[in-house]
């Protein structure tokens, strides 16, 4: 049996995320085993309510397990707080949502400038990632003068701006339809292929599926399939 020797960039071992106690606490998680690889295209699948978000937040360090580890990079993030989390969440993990989350009132470079200041990189972050996104043309636009996939474009700015191994990415296609949210696949397949980002994508909508390097169903916070894939689709054919 070949043995993988790629690096892991993420790994939840044995988690539990239990809202609540006693009969009436809900199980978001239960026994998930996971483990990211570096480089690859990793899409999430499940129905609303299945634990997606959970699991992607308790990856990022926004939100923590119950029971079982999170490591990331070579970094247990299960027990830390304060500076210690927030470093790692500035430095190793961007995330993208559904509905964007810009601030409407700054522009699509100072939406960037807001998290690369954070991480004190410097001015040239913020063109590097605008250019990345194809929207260097769009810079002094606000949000509401941006159609969805531009502002989801200047999202995926944001969360790639720190150069993060790890880009998670909650619905990000989830507001917008077909001929908008494609070329965010695309984007985000390239981010992968070109640039060397791990790729997380949570979605409830099944084709998407077909351009993963590694496939993952959520059932009631369960995992119950986890398979790499040979030779996925290029994003560009990804249908719905
Ligand atoms: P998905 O993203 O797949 O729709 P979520 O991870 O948001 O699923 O939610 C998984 C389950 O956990 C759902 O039953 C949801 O209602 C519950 N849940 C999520 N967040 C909370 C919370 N803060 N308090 C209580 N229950 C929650
Ligand atoms: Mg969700």
């Amino acid at each position: 049996m070949p043995v993988s020797t790629r690096t892991v960039v993420a790994r939840l071992t044995q988690v539990d995320r239990t809202y609540g106690e006693g009969p009436t606490a809900i199980h978001a998680l239960r026994d998930v085993e996971l483990t990211i690889e570096e480089g690859e295209i990793a899409v999430i699948l499940g129905p609303s309510g299945s634990g997606k978000t959970t699991l992607l937040n308790v990856m990022g360090g926004i939100d923590r397990p119950t029971a079982g580890r999170v490591v990331v990079g070579d970094v247990d993030i299960t027990d830390l707080d304060g500076e210690d989390l927030t470093d790692v969440r500035r430095e190793a993990v961007g995330f993208v949502f559904q509905f964007f989350n810009l601030v409407p009132t700054l522009t699509a470079r100072e939406n960037v400038e807001l998290i690369a200041e954070l991480t004190s990189r410097d001015g040239e972050a913020v063109g590097w990632a605008l250019g990345e996104v194809g929207l260097t043309d769009r810079a002094d636009h606000f949000p509401g003068q941006l159609s969805g996939g531009e502002q989801q474009r200047v999202a995926i700015a944001r969360a790639v701006s720190k150069r993060p191994p790890l880009l998670l990415c909650d619905e990000p296609t989830g507001a917008l339809d077909l001929e908008t949210g494609r070329p965010i696949l695309v984007l985000l397949q390239r981010l992968a292929r070109e640039d060397g980002h791990t790729v997380v994508i949570v979605t409830h909508n099944q084709p998407i599926a077909a351009m993963a390097d590694h496939v993952v169903r959520l059932r009631s916070g369960r995992i119950v399939e986890d398979r790499r894939v040979e030779n996925p689709v290029d994003a560009s054919e990804v249908e719905w």
